[in-house]
């Protein structure tokens, strides 16, 4: 045992030890102990209280009362509300006094008292505790000024904002007016894609401003959700459209991947999904030097009227480092100083995004490793819209109530590309349908199943769209008399006289064909009892460009994004070029101009498509050679057509590489 064990288990009185542990921790508590009797006179104080007033014992203890040692304000509250109110309740709570010490100078306190009485009722005393709340008050103090200033600068923040933003939109006006006025005025085509992407930026600078207005909103959660009718694929694409003359003038190539899966229209905000996008592409062209930006649309999930959608926006551009992962998203905050010097920017644009984000029932994440890349994502949910989208002249764009759901269609088309066109079209709308690749096939097929409607090629082979409709038409059911038959033709106008309608087609589509018109056609005959007409929802114009021989911008509109479609689309051309180009060999020097009618009726659809002038001006040559019997000149033309043959297939080959070189990206 040593030494302090034993005198800590001295014999002494258990009694005496433990008054003597309650007697130091009364004097030398963390806080101060006063005793003061009814007239107020102190009674009894804790060392502590003696310390921090700087008394001695004997000065103080039934030398003064309590209302000597505080201040005047103090000794008013005392009079008026402590005693009365710890008289009426028996005790108060936290009460803020100021003591005043010997030397005058004041200490921050905080009391509460309580009352003790006799058996009577008398009141004895009032045992107060007391605790110093300098540090306290300190703090309060600085935490208020810190409030201040805040509330002072994001005062001042705001009203920048504002004043700023009316500023820029006054110009900003004007700029978006006049490029109106001068798009109306029949500008040259350079001149109108240029109007239109300045009339564009303007607006979207503008939506810019409004967003950062919007900002706040959301975060005050005052902003709202729209609900508009739109088409997802339509949307991304402008995006890209606008921001691809940035892109360009970088040398970076921008990749869209869009999940053919994904439903044509819904219906939520486009102009807050818009914004995301734009500042993710935007963000990503400007941090990348070399390289290229992929724009991903996956499907997520499907259900009958909604779906999740995930957007994502890769770059190989600078990245980001990992403790900055976080920090991008808070407003005005850059990954880097000196960004703002480098690349501009205010720092904002995430921080929009991501609230936009979570405000469209999504969250963004980043991926990003230093120097190599960065990906953005977020999946949203949206509803989908019970409209479809039809495209006109290949160009304009509406959105249509699909009336033509559950309709249930044959093709009778030969030709691979033409069907894979048709088709497309067909499963936009939410057609069901058979395909027939001769006229044989197709009468089999119309009597084996129940068709609303046929949409029949007239040049097929083995048996052509007018016999097929004739023995249709000769079928005892009274059903085939009825079943409407619709005419896949080249010729670009049939009169009431022709020999379809003698036959018993009850219309036609002329190849190539307008998608609008063959919607409106199979509108009109494929629904025989319900009429739906067609509201018009939205209507924009796409412009178009000429390439140098081939121009593929209608496969691109056709295939909206889906590479694996454009591919097999190509592919299939190519093999269609390849057979065109013998056949048109075989029939020039044969000098069979019957053939050769036929063959070039058949290649209209896709010389139309891709806008193939020179073939077309050939094939016309060829037609006007053979009436004229120039052998001699149909030999050197033939050469001629196969040039232009082999460059079409040139051209047709490098796009499938290219393609497949997206697609691995
Ligand atoms: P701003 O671009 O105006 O500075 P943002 O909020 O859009 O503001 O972006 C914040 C910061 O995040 C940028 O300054 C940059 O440091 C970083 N950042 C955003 N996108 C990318 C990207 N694709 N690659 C690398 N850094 C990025």
């Amino acid at each position: 045992m040593n030494k302090s064990e034993e005198k800590y288990q001295s014999p002494v009185n258990q009694e005496e030890l433990l008054k003597e542990e309650a007697e130091d921790l009364y004097q030398n508590a963390p806080c101060g102990y006063i005793s003061i009797l009814p007239d107020r006179t102190i009674a009894k104080v804790n060392n502590v209280i003696l310390e921090w007033l700087g008394y001695a014992r004997e000065e103080v203890v039934f030398k003064k009362k309590f209302t000597d040692i505080i201040t005047i304000g103090g000794k008013i509250y005392y009079e008026t509300h402590h005693d009365p109110l710890q008289r009426m309740q028996g005790f108060v709570k936290e009460l803020n006094y100021d003591l005043v010490r010997k030397d005058g100078t004041h200490l921050s306190c905080l009391l509460n008292s309580i009352i003790k009485k006799d058996g009577n009722g008398n009141i004895l005393l009032s045992r107060t505790t007391i605790f110093d709340i300098t540090e306290r008050k300190k703090y309060e103090k600085e935490l208020l000024n810190a409030k201040k200033i805040a509330e002072k600068e994001s005062r001042a923040k705001a009203q920048l904002l504002s004043v700023m933003s009316h500023e820029i939109r006054t110009p900003m006006n004007a700029i978006i007016g006049l490029s109106h006025i001068l798009l109306e005025d029949s500008p040259r085509q350079d001149q109108y894609e240029n109007l239109n992407i300045l009339k564009v930026s303007a607006e979207n600078l503008l939506h810019l401003l409004n967003s950062i207005l919007d900002f706040s909103k959301v975060e005050a959660g005052k902003a709202v959700l729209d609900e508009i009718d739109f088409s997802i694929r339509d949307l991304v694409k402008t995006v890209i459209n606008t921001l691809k003359i940035k892109a360009e003038e970088k040398g970076i190539e921008i990749n869209l991947h869009c999940d053919s899966q994904i439903p044509e229209v819904f219906v939520s905000d486009p102009v807050k999904i818009t914004q995301v996008l734009t500042n993710l592409i935007g963000n990503a062209i400007k941090f990348t030097a070399n390289g290229s930006v992929t724009v991903s649309l996956k499907l997520v999930k499907l259900k009958k009227e909604n779906a999740t959608v995930e957007f994502s926006v890769s770059d190989t551009g600078i990245g980001i480092a990992k403790e900055k992962i976080n920090n991008v998203f808070n407003e005005y905050e850059q990954a880097e100083t000196g960004i703002t010097r480098e690349f501009g920017g205010t720092g904002l644009g995430l921080a929009i995004s991501k609230k936009l984000v979570e405000f469209l029932g999504g969250n963004i994440k980043l991926e990003s490793t230093l120097g190599s890349g960065s990906t953005f994502s977020f999946e949203i949910p949206l509803k989908i819209s019970d409209k479809s989208i039809i495209r006109d002249s290949w160009g304009a764009k509406e959105i249509k109530v699909n009336g033509l759901k559950g309709i249930h269609l044959l093709l009778a088309e030969d030709n691979n590309v033409n069907v894979l066109v048709i088709s497309k079209f067909l499963r936009n709308w939410e057609l069901s349908f058979d395909v027939a690749s001769n006229g044989k096939e197709a009468l089999d097929k119309i009597q084996d199943n129940d068709y609303d409607l046929v949409l029949m090629d007239l040049q097929m082979p083995v048996m052509n769209g007018y016999e097929t409709t004739e023995r249709v038409r000769a079928l005892p059911d009274k059903k085939y008399q009825e079943l409407p038959i619709i005419a896949l033709t080249a010729s670009a106008i049939i009169g009431q006289n022709h020999k379809i309608f003698f036959i018993g087609m009850n219309d036609y589509v002329s190849k190539p064909f307008n998608p609008k018109d063959l919607y409106n056609k199979i509108e009109k005959y494929g629904r025989r009892s319900e009429s739906h007409s067609p509201q018009v929802q939205e209507i924009e114009k796409i412009n178009t460009k000429t390439a140098s021989v081939l121009n593929f911008e209608k496969y691109e509109l056709i295939a909206e994004g889906d590479k694996d479609f454009l591919n097999m689309l190509t592919a299939e051309t190519i093999q269609n070029f390849k057979s065109y180009k013998a056949e048109v060999k075989h029939a020039l020097l044969k000098n069979d101009i019957k053939a050769y009618e036929k063959l070039v009726h058949k290649m209209k659809l896709v010389v139309d498509v891709l806008e193939v002038k020179e073939l077309e001006n050939k094939l016309k040559e060829g037609t006007d050679h053979l009436n004229a019997h120039n052998i001699y000149s149909i030999e050197k033309l033939s050469l001629e057509i196969d040039e232009v043959f082999d460059k079409i297939i040139g051209e047709l080959n490098s796009h499938l590489k290219k393609l497949a070189i997206v697609q691995t990206t």
